[in-house]
């Protein structure tokens, strides 16, 4: 159901129009990299790439810290921060060092062995996450692709039970919505599904322990994969008491559970798992860690880590469906190590959620100030407005708050002003780079668009 969202409009579709002009008379050189590529499908390295306000992206020059600068020379404060992947700003120092010492000096990018710095990387993640067995992918989608693997193995139960309006990376599971009957249906848009969802998949909505329950009574559940809060269709943040229910919902039907941290791990050093005292058997992570290279990771409990190397059936070695050639390779485990030790330590984190709580007091004023119905939540070092007020409290909800003709035109009156957000969120990330004169920036060029908008 599309929001009015409290915005005239026909003034929001004049001033988008304008604003698209702007951007385009702003990025000659950006247009034309688009317009050069066209041997790649849909015009972009990954089709993700479309997802822009302006009809064609921003190319990239250069990148550090929390500043991008684009093709056309214009610098950006980037509250995107590849969407957690460089949320330890871009090319932190120690992880260039770090890099460019594995690469150049000791070489090696890809081998099939293992070095040292894989042993810190998962004594680190053990002390953050309280999960002493880890393993690594490339992504967060494998982590979880193969958390869900290993946990049908060891539960001999088939479903994964999401909350409706995930997002866990392109697992085919994740792919299923609460649909109007309160009964699981694929989500619209699912490419090419192996099969139909509701065969490997249950899903509740957030927040909502009864429909968790009758979901779970069917004992058919091996895992809950989740988020311990939904961070991918706006923030929605967890009522007092829902995650203790999970927790202990999961364990009455025998179903393990999975914390997704890949973007909640912005509630702190050891993300929401370690701030807010959870328990999950497995833990999985991915982009951040790895200081803007690609590493994904997951961690398991003693119990379940030792039931799995104890079972003969299982080939964890070979092709038995775990695995990658390039999983745990050198470069990404000497930049997860220097991000995890040297740059994402627990003072950063105590300054980027400040910093993060200066965004969301701010955006707050503005909005209180214009008489707005939004509303914006944080979560640590993240925070996200959201069209409705109070903030939705569950997947589908927040689905029907939002309002994309009003977002982009948010998005372009910010690039246009040098200021870069999630392109699939309102969403602000802050960095060890980020300072609070960053946060003022963005206020008073989010001020200045509340006042175009509203007169
Ligand atoms: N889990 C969560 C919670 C995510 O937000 C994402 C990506 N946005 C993923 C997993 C997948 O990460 P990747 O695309 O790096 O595999």
């Amino acid at each position: 159901m599309p929001t009015d969202s409290g915005v005239d409009r026909a003034r929001l579709a004049a001033l988008a129009a304008r604003e698209r002009a702007t951007y385009e008379q702003r990025h000659p050189r950006s247009a034309a990299a688009y317009a050069n590529a066209g041997h790649l499908f849909g015009r972009v390295p990954m089709t993700w790439m479309n997802k822009t306000a302006g009809g064609f992206p921003l190319y990239v020059d250069r990148a550090r810290g929390a500043r991008v600068t684009d093709l056309d020379g214009h610098e950006y404060v980037d509250f995107c921060l590849g969407d957690t992947g460089a949320m330890a700003g871009h090319s932190p120092a120690p992880v260039v060092e770090a890099v460019t010492r594995r690469l150049a000096e000791l070489g090696g990018a890809s081998t099939m062995l293992p070095t040292e710095d894989a042993a810190v990387v998962g004594a680190d993640l053990a002390r953050r996450f309280g999960l002493p067995y880890w393993s690594f992918a490339l992504t967060a989608t494998d982590a979880n692709r193969w958390a869900i693997r290993l946990l049908r193995a060891v539960s001999g139960r088939p479903k994964i039970l999401v909350n409706s309006y995930c997002y866990h990376g392109s697992v085919d599971e994740s792919l299923i919505v609460v649909g109007p009957d309160g009964h699981g249906v694929s989500r619209a848009g699912n490419v090419g599904a192996p099969t139909d969802v509701t065969t490997t998949s249950r899903v509740a909505e957030f927040n909502d322990l009864a429909g968790l329950e009758r979901e779970l009574a069917h004992g058919d559940v091996a895992a809950v994969l989740m988020e311990p809060a939904l961070t991918n269709i706006g923030i929605v943040l967890p009522a007092p008491g829902y995650l203790a229910g999970v927790r202990s919902l999961t364990r009455k039907h025998g179903t393990y559970l999975i914390n997704d941290e890949t973007h909640t791990f912005s509630a702190g050093p050891g993300g929401a798992t370690a701030a807010w005292g959870l328990q999950p058997d497995v833990l999985t992570i991915g982009k951040a860690i790895g200081g803007g290279i690609p590493v994904g990771a997951y961690g398991l409990s003693a119990e379940l880590a030792d039931s799995l190397l104890g079972r003969a059936d299982l080939d964890l070695v070979d092709m038995g469906g775990v695995g990658g050639t390039l999983a745990g390779n050198p470069v990404s485990m000497a930049a997860t190590r220097a991000t995890l030790t040297e740059v994402l330590t627990d003072d950063a984190f105590a300054r980027m959620i400040d910093t993060a709580a200066a965004f969301a007091d701010g955006v707050g004023k503005l909005i209180e100030g214009h008489g707005l119905p939004w509303s914006v939540s944080q979560l640590g070092a993240r925070v996200e407005y959201r069209f409705a007020n109070p903030a939705p409290v569950d997947g589908t909800s927040s689905a029907a708050s939002a309002d994309p003709p009003l977002e982009d035109f948010l998005h372009l009156y910010l690039a246009n002003r040098g200021i870069l957000l999630t392109p699939f969120h309102n969403m602000a990330l802050m960095s060890p780079a980020t300072t609070v004169d960053d946060v003022d920036r963005h206020h008073e060029v989010f001020g200045a668009a509340l006042t175009a908008l509203l007169g």
